[in-house]
């Protein structure tokens, strides 16, 4: 048995340090990004903010609005062809939008009947609970090795070492975190996992060193852990129970004390085992939650309002955009984030 000593940190054991700037104001911030990816050699421009392939999220009426501020929406891998038929817009959005596959057969066949069908996709995002397996690996150097123009999105998974070897297994970008996310259970469940601020840190710099990108995946609780996420060096941040509640997830409603609710729930919770699975099997357990997401309308206010908050972050830093942001970061521990007095 070893220990690890040093101290490693979540989004909310940092503040950013505010430095003086030329910025006249949040209008200014550019929050565009362009990236070239490695193997794919495929050019990306938007704003790096990703839907995560949960049910409620990773919908194509939620892509169709994140779609109009160039942010991507992972599918999730219920998207076969024929539902991704369903929806007309499919192919103007085709840039930001990522096919989502586990690495059982049956998702390698449903892959490649939807890039037979729609050969305009560019992102598939290969996504399992834990991304240390060897199998895992081989099964990204088989899609590598079929879809060689494809960016490959890949994880998930917290440390630097495993990084590089996705990355050396052929994925364009690394997906980072286990056990942050709103819904997860694996860190009760299990008792692993790594702050996630401090995998994004040493994540993305394993990536970087290897010309290849990192999202940071999970735990944002606000716009502000979204910026710190990019002030940590993440290329893309990736949501899920910030984007949950909205109308365009076409999530349950429910009515509960004049108050309305939508059903959100983890990947891999009874209920989503049981919806697109059959259940559980008796070997696993659950590693994922059930929650009542306050109803919160359409998703373009919460998107303003995300976006809104990384500017003004960016604004605080003297970042004059957002490639700038982690350059000008420097973050301060805290031991309370913020005043929660009014905020229950
Ligand atoms: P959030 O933004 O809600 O904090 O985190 C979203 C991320 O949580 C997803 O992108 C995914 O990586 C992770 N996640 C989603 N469902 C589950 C689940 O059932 N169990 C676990 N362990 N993680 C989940």
């Amino acid at each position: 048995m070893r220990i690890e000593e040093e101290l490693k940190l979540d989004y909310s054991d940092v503040l950013f340090r505010p430095k003086r700037s030329t910025l006249r104001s949040r209008k200014d911030v550019n929050l565009l990004r362009t990236y070239r990816f490695k193997y794919s050699k495929n050019e990306w421009s938007g704003t790096p903010i990703m839907a995560a392939n949960m049910d409620g999220v990773g919908e194509l009426g939620i892509a169709e609005i994140l779609n109009e501020y160039g942010m991507i929406t992972c599918l999730t891998k219920q998207h076969d062809v024929k539902k991704i038929k369903q929806n007309k817009k499919v192919k103007s959005m085709f840039q930001n939008i990522a096919i989502s596959i586990g690495i059982k057969k049956e998702d390698f066949q449903n892959l490649d009947k939807i890039m037979k069908e729609f050969n305009f996709f560019k992102f598939i995002c290969i996504d399992v609970a834990n991304g240390y397996s060897e199998h895992f690996t081989s099964f990204i150097k088989s899609v590598r090795d079929k879809y060689p123009t494809k960016t490959i999105i890949a994880g998930n998974v917290v440390t630097a070492d495993m990084t590089q070897e996705l990355v050396l297994s052929g994925a364009d970008i690394v997906k980072v975190g286990i056990g942050p996310g709103s819904v997860c259970t694996t860190r009760i469940q299990t008792g692993v996992g790594y702050p996630q601020l401090s995998a994004v840190i040493e994540c993305a710099d394993a990536a970087h060193g290897l010309g290849a990108h990192i999202i940071a995946d999970g735990g944002c609780t606000c716009p502000g852990d979204v910026a710190k996420g990019f002030g940590g060096g993440a290329d893309f941040v990736m949501l899920g129970g910030m984007l949950a509640g909205h109308d365009e997830g076409n999530g349950k409603l429910v009515k509960s004390n004049g108050s309305k609710f939508i059903e959100f729930y983890g990947s891999s919770s009874d209920i989503a085992n049981k919806k697109h699975y059959g259940g559980l099997s008796d070997y696993r357990s659950s590693e994922g939650r059930t929650v009542r997401v306050k109803y919160r309308g359409k998703i373009k206010d919460t998107i303003l309002n995300i976006l809104g908050g990384v500017r003004s972050s960016c604004t605080y830093v003297g970042a004059p955009s957002l490639k700038q942001l982690s350059k000008c970061t420097t973050f301060v521990r805290v031991s309370n984030q913020y005043n929660d007095t009014f905020a229950k």
